[in-house]
């Protein structure tokens, strides 16, 4: 199975579906080392997603995911939105065409390049990072042991869930939740949370297809 346009489509409009459902979690654990905007931040970035996207033909699968980081850092404040943007414009200069699961992978480190380049977060800061580089790595070593794009993805949505829960424990160095120094501690990071979904929106919708 290659990632091809209906596919990049389906995986934006899965993330946009967790996102609603999950909102009052994001925002809850924002709530906790925020100041409680993540959920409902998303929550408008990605509606304005769905939006850009009817209006939208595109040449390929990366068209759909520039769009949709271009949406998100026109309308998403904080911090996520220039992140996820960054980070969904260059998934989205990844993959002009139809892609192996190879080529996704490269796309897949594209993008938390983008994230870092931004942030300056390295793992163990309690960011997104933390989901983001354990969800690349198991992709990476589920497709060099032969796997295709849904088992690879599904390997990879195990890891950035267990990346975010694995943020609990760390003191947060960047963002906003590094205000409170200590009291960061025991507490899901919610970048991280949201970075599960949208791992988890992929393994779903590659399943959904093979
Ligand atoms: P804000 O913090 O501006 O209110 P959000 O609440 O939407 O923005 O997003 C907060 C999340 O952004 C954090 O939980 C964290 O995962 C992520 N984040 C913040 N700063 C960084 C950074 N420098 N690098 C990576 N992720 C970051
Ligand atoms: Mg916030």
């Amino acid at each position: 199975m290659d990632f091809d346009t209906p596919l990049a489509e389906a995986w934006v409009r899965a993330i946009a579906a967790a996102v609603e459902e999950e909102a009052p979690r994001l925002t809850e654990l924002d709530s906790a080392i925020g100041d409680g905007d993540h959920g409902s931040n998303l929550l408008r970035g990605f509606t304005a997603v769905l939006a850009a996207l009817d209006g939208l033909d595109p040449a390929g699968p990366g068209a759909v995911l520039t769009r949709t980081g271009t949406t998100l850092i026109s309308k998403v404040g904080g911090a996520a939105g220039p992140l996820y943007g960054k980070a969904f414009r260059a998934l989205g200069a990844a993959l002009p065409g139809p892609s192996g699961p190879a080529a996704f992978g490269e796309a897949l480190a594209a993008g938390l390049r983008a994230v870092r380049d931004l942030g300056r977060a390295e793992p163990g800061d309690k960011t997104i990072v933390d989901a983001w580089t354990p969800a690349l790595a198991a992709y990476r070593a589920a497709v060099a042991a032969g796997a295709d794009l849904p088992r690879a993805a599904g390997a990879a949505a195990d890891a950035a869930g267990q990346g975010a829960l694995d943020t609990v424990p760390l003191q947060a160095r960047k963002g906003r939740a590094s205000y409170l120094g200590p009291r960061s501690i025991g507490h899901q990071d919610p970048g991280a949370a949201s970075t599960a979904l949208v791992f988890r929106a992929l393994a779903e919708v590659t399943a959904a297809q093979a």
